[in-house]
């Protein structure tokens, strides 16, 4: 019995978390990876220009359409969906070797990319992010001062298709309060890693010494 719940959860856990363009996805997951050092975040691949700032390997592997394409053929890509007009990807190899060895493994994806996860990786645990108002998501976005305004424009449209896909997550949160909506993310994620089995497998010592015969 605890041999099998050992070999079950001997990988990591893939977390999934979107929201739409603004509602502060990358300012939550950045602080709670300084929070949470034994998760890492999978750099994806996308055929959208760097913003001011953005680096190369860092934030995306930015990579020519052609190339995406390319790489599509190959099975590079674990899931890879077109995103208010760019190609994104995450890749097959990296994810899967974090995950072997045991990490936990975060996914900054939208939502075609996440239905394509929870397919191949139904354990994986996935998180929506929403905005407290329409207005606020707007003001984000402007104020966020990083992309032209007719991105902007297109964002902000694409926003209700995405929002209406929010129910298909193992949880959504608001972020209203930054502290707060940081909290629930924490929260998330710590509560998924007391699940029985992990913590089976975790504190097997500490179990066979409880069950052990004796005084
Ligand atoms: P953001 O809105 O500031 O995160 O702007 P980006 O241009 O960085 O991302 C646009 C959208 O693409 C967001 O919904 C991201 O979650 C999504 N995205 C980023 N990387 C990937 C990926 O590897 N796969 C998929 N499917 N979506 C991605
Ligand atoms: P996303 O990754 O979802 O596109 P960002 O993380 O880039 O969004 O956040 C968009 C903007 O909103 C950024 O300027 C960020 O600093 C700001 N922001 C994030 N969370 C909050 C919050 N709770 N209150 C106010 N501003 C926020
Ligand atoms: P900027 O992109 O210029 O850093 O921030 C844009 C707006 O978002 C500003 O009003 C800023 O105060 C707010 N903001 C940025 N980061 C955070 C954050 O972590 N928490 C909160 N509460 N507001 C933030």
């Amino acid at each position: 019995m605890l041999h099998t719940i050992m070999n079950i959860e001997a990988a990591g856990t893939l977390f999934v978390v979107a929201a739409p363009s603004g509602a502060g996805k990358s300012t939550l997951v950045n602080a709670l990876l300084e929070r949470e050092s034994a998760i890492s975040l999978s750099v994806s691949h996308t055929t959208r220009p760097p913003r001011p700032g953005e680096m190369y390997g860092r934030h995306y592997y930015f990579v020519e359409r052609e190339e995406f394409e390319r790489e599509v053929a190959e099975g590079v890509f674990l899931e890879h969906a077109e995103v208010h007009g760019n190609l994104y990807g995450t890749s097959r190899t990296t994810v899967q070797g974090l995950l072997a060895q045991g990490r936990d493994v975060l996914l900054e994806i939208d939502w075609q990319g996440a239905e394509q996860i929870r397919r191949s990786k139904p354990d994986c645990v996935s998180v929506f992010i929403l905005p407290p108002s329409r207005a606020e998501l707007e003001r984000r976005l402007r104020g966020r001062g990083s992309d032209a305004p007719e991105v902007i424009e297109r964002r902000l449209r694409n926003s209700r298709g995405e929002i209406a896909h929010a129910h298909e997550f193992d949880y959504v949160l608001v972020n209203d309060v930054f502290d707060d909506a940081l909290a629930d993310l924490q929260a998330i994620v710590r509560a998924v890693r007391l699940r029985s089995a992990l913590q089976w497998q975790r504190h097997e010592a500490l179990i066979a010494e409880l069950l052990a015969p004796g005084s």
